[in-house]
């Protein structure tokens, strides 16, 4: 007997979702314009505890958004970790700028705070810090190096709606954060992203380059050359419906990777299980082991034989075409070595993990995985 197959994501539209959706139709308001743009924004605001939320059409526009609010231009610098979604890196190319690769802590995977300064020149502008698979970073001591050098703090938080560090929610961290509401992200829109600040000078920028740069007094006026990044109606209809059973979706992921934990920590490495630290409380986007040797492209094609969807961690983004080849390029310093995100990307696989999981689906993995794992 074959189990049912276990996808590794899954969106759970089990709320108000459909409701909306058809509201939307019902109106006719189906594109950028329309009531649930609106409040989405300000429930999601509202959810972070931040002054502004600008919604956008993906993740990746809401960090090119963000880059270009700050300033981030030809010639110019970010700080990124290597260990990260390859959009991450993209958007500061889209600036023309220039990615600069640190390493992760061994711990949590995050940005390691203590690689940041070594990589500091006098072209650095920003850095962009990544929640991965939902662990929050380390953002004091980042905030505290990028105020002490004047620069913008960017925090790409796509895969960590509702992680908290010290008590207050990601979103609330950084001068902006960015957030992707992609199908298998903590909440969806389908497609979708937004960006969250404080600032209101920065918000009244985000917008206006989210909207072809129309002078918002002004109609038709356009003085910058803005991009086509608004979020359809639509999208923001699931999108509100998905926040308002954000806490019920955290708590089923929760409960996932607890059924995990108590299968599995005594015997593989997990992200964050060395030490969480600095008070953070994480969101499973995704639940990772750490396999002993480098078998990944087997291990994964041998739970797909048993109906068991998994899925290699991200290669370090210095390891891709497009960005190792930059040796050629003037401005391009070979890069550094980066150890523990190449130990961590040959070693690990994501497991199966969103709200819609069972008990005894996770069982069905855990069994499956430690028998291949010690085979
Ligand atoms: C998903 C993701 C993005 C991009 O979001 P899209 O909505 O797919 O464009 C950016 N960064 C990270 C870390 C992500 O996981």
């Amino acid at each position: 007997m074959t189990h049912k197959f276990i996808p590794v994501a899954a969106p759970v539209l089990a709320g108000n979702e459909r409701k909306y959706v058809d509201d939307c139709i019902d109106s006719t308001w189906i594109s950028s314009n329309g009531k649930y743009v609106n409040l989405f924004e300000r429930a999601f605001a509202e959810y972070c505890g931040v002054a502004h939320a600008i919604t956008c059409c993906n993740g990746t526009a809401a960090l090119h958004l963000a880059l270009v609010a700050a300033g981030v231009g030809k010639g110019d610098e970010v700080i990124v970790p290597t260990l990260t979604y390859v959009a991450t890196a993209n958007a500061v190319r889209y600036c023309g700028a220039k990615p600069v690769f640190v390493d992760v802590c061994r711990d949590n995977w995050t940005m390691d705070p203590s690689k940041i300064e070594a990589s500091f020149t006098e072209r650095t502008t920003a850095i962009i810090p990544v929640s991965l698979y939902g662990h929050p970073c380390d953002m004091d001591p980042i905030n505290a190096i990028a105020r002490a050098a004047g620069i913008k703090v960017i925090e790409d938080a796509a895969e960590a709606h509702g992680a908290e560090y010290k008590g207050r929610k990601v979103g609330s961290l950084a001068d902006m954060t960015c957030f992707s509401f992609f199908g298998n992200k903590i909440m969806t829109t389908g497609e979708g992203g937004m960006v969250t600040t404080d600032d209101d000078a920065l918000a009244a920028k985000l917008r206006l380059y989210r909207g072809q740069g129309v002078d918002p007094n002004r109609r038709y006026w356009h003085p910058v050359i803005g991009f086509n990044y608004r979020m359809t109606n639509i999208c923001a209809a699931i999108g509100l419906a998905q926040l308002e059973r954000i806490d019920e979706l955290i708590r089923k992921r929760r409960m996932v990777r607890n059924w995990y934990l108590r299968n599995l920590c005594d015997r593989l490495e997990t992200q964050g299980s060395l030490n969480s630290g600095f008070g953070t409380r994480s969101v499973p986007w995704m639940f990772n082991v750490l396999t002993g040797a480098a078998p990944e492209a087997n291990l994964i094609a041998r739970l797909a034989e048993r109906n068991i969807e998994t899925r290699p961690i991200f290669f370090p983004v210095h390891t891709l075409p497009p960005y190792t080849n930059w040796s050629n390029e003037t401005l391009w310093k070979l890069p550094d070595t980066f150890p523990v995100a190449e130990y961590i990307s040959s070693r690990g696989i994501s497991l199966p993990t969103w709200a819609g999981l069972t008990e005894e689906d996770v069982n069905y993995v855990c069994d499956n995985l430690k028998e291949l794992v010690h085979a």
